[in-house]
């Protein structure tokens, strides 16, 4: 037996359990935010602007005016420029997407339906974005996520090349899988590209926008609003987020933000489904991250101290058990979002995540940050290490390592 089948037998023999899949929140997390469920009582029903939250909303179905500010100011947007709505960013690029499919965009002379609409997506990318995209029926133009965002080139012939290429999605701060951030200077460029269709959208996915690590060390979020307005394409960009990873895992707000005009349609849509959005929900969220020391930035750099050493135990481990010189594997250092991106040298990824299965640590399928789950390099590994201990991911990845010993060696052979 080798020694890199010997070490992964013996890690096999301890009969781990550990999860690494999906980006979630510890419990660590969610206690931070535990004074949410109270944060309002019976006796504040009636908010600053004069709505009483156990009705149906007075102001409209773009949320309540206190959380449109808020959220906003965290968007870099206006109350007007913002919509908040329920319980799921994904459910509100889903309500947009469908819309516009359905009917267009305000910048749209029909309804992308007809017209065989294709999306460019960035790769590695985030599997619910191509689920979405591809159930609504969407063709997919897949680009490469480089470390300064999105393969700009790539998009830019994609987008001049046919006015079925309706738009990008992709995630512009700390981005799933790999952390990278667009910089100024490509989101620049994306904001003032020509493109063959008049409505070639921005969806982008910011997720991750107030998701830092590190105090000091901080990628700069992108404001695509203004963006795109100083470019002449006022309503081009559809910036969302949500509270998911602020306060409670879907079970917080989802918002976006856009030009007032947009803002303005989206809201007419909603308010053809919906008389409105749960208000206690909103309101409880702003008095909970009003009151938080320091409000939302406060609330996060609370969750860095909690995460930072989470991810610097994936990079500690990978550097000590695979050495930094990308002979078998190489993989980012993040200052901030929820997941870390491994690439391994030799086209092994799935038999990696299957011999990682087999010695109790689960990892993100292989291929599931491509769409239809198909890796064409059979290389990329999203690890994801907020849920479990820092002790637990130092493990898990011990385990990961030897498997990528292995996986490589029976590979060569
Ligand atoms: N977008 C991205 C890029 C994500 O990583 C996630 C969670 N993994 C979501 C959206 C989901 O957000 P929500 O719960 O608001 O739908």
């Amino acid at each position: 037996m080798t020694a890199a089948r010997e070490q992964y037998e013996a890690f096999k023999a301890l009969g781990l359990k550990l999860n690494m899949q999906r980006g979630q929140p510890s419990d660590q997390d969610f206690d931070l935010s535990n004074a949410l469920l109270s944060a309002v009582g019976p006796h504040d029903t009636l908010t600053r602007s004069g709505q009483d939250i156990r009705n149906y909303s007075a102001g409209g179905v773009a949320g309540l005016p206190e959380a449109r500010e808020l959220f906003g100011a965290m968007m870099g947007v206006s109350a007007e420029q913002t919509l908040v709505w329920n319980n799921a960013s994904l459910e509100v690029q889903s309500h947009v997407l469908t819309w516009a499919l359905l009917k267009g965009l305000p910048s749209s002379t029909s309804g992308w339906a007809t017209q065989k609409p294709q999306m460019i997506v960035t790769t590695p990318g985030y599997d619910r974005h191509f689920l979405l995209l591809q159930t609504l029926g969407f063709e997919l133009l897949t680009v490469d996520m480089q470390p300064d965002g999105p393969d700009i080139d790539a998009i830019e012939r994609l987008a001049q090349s046919s006015e079925r290429v309706k738009g990008v999605l992709f995630v512009p701060t700390y981005s799933n899988p790999g952390g990278e951030s667009v910089s100024a200077a490509k989101a620049q460029r994306l904001a003032a590209m020509k493109a063959a269709a008049p409505d070639f959208t921005i969806f982008a996915d910011d997720a991750y926008r107030v998701h830092h690590l590190y105090p000091h060390d901080r990628d700069v979020a992108v404001n695509f609003v203004d963006l795109c307005a100083a470019a002449g394409n006022p309503d081009r960009a559809f910036v969302f987020a949500s509270t998911s990873k602020i306060t409670f895992a879907g079970a917080g707000l989802g918002f976006l933000a856009s030009s007032a005009a947009n803002v303005k349609a989206v809201g007419g849509w909603l308010n053809a489904q919906s008389i409105g959005p749960n208000k206690v929900e909103q309101w409880r969220h702003v008095r909970f991250l009003e009151e938080y020391p320091g409000g939302v930035e406060g609330l996060m750099a609370r969750h860095a101290e909690i995460i930072a050493p989470k991810f610097a135990a994936v990079d500690e481990v990978l550097s000590a058990e695979l050495g930094r010189g990308g002979e078998l594997a190489s993989w980012g250092t993040p200052k901030g979002g929820y997941f870390i991106s491994l690439d391994t040298t030799l086209p092994v990824a799935k038999r990696v995540v299957e011999l990682a299965a087999a010695a109790g640590v689960s990892l993100t399928p292989a291929g599931a940050t491509y769409p239809g789950g198909h890796d064409p390099h059979d290389r990329n590994i999203r690890l994801a290490p907020t849920r479990p201990p820092a002790d637990e991911v130092r493990q898990a990845m011990q385990v990961v390592a030897a498997c990528i010993r292995l996986a490589s060696e029976d590979y060569q052979k």
